[in-house]
């Protein structure tokens, strides 16, 4: 379990080095590691980590299911746009063990979306030999 204190309304926290750290604990040399956020407002993907990159992923995001667009579910919650988004994103990613190590391009982070904060997350791992 990875614990993530947001402290913005909408955020992108890079978590990579967290789940590797959490594979090499493990101990498993091959296998598959699952990243899964508990909540209905987070997303997680992999991608590149550049501040600008990040900034467009936002924006888009933010375009694609923008605040307050007449959504039924504002109307207990006001929060239906966070919800969208994460349902754009996806909630999890498995990713592929080998030789004790994440298999990970270059490029590719493992990077937490909050998109409804700030708040306590929890993203849990699930690492299976294999
Ligand atoms: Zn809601």
């Amino acid at each position: 379990m990875i614990e993530i204190k947001t402290e913005k309304p909408v955020q992108v926290i890079d978590i990579t080095q967290r789940v590797k750290d959490a594979v090499k604990e493990s101990g498993v040399e091959k296998g598959i590691c699952l990243v899964y956020t508990l909540h209905t407002t987070t997303g997680i993907v992999i991608n590149e980590a550049e501040s600008g990159l990040v900034q467009d992923l936002l924006r888009r995001i933010s375009s694609l299911a923008p605040p307050g667009d007449g959504y039924f579910h504002d109307r207990i919650d006001d929060n239906a746009h966070a919800h969208l988004q994460a349902v754009l994103l996806g909630n999890s990613q498995t990713i592929s063990i080998e030789e004790g190590s994440l298999m990970m391009g270059t490029w590719q982070r493992v990077l937490f979306l909050e998109l409804d904060g700030p708040r306590r997350r929890n993203v849990i791992l699930k690492i299976v030999p294999g």
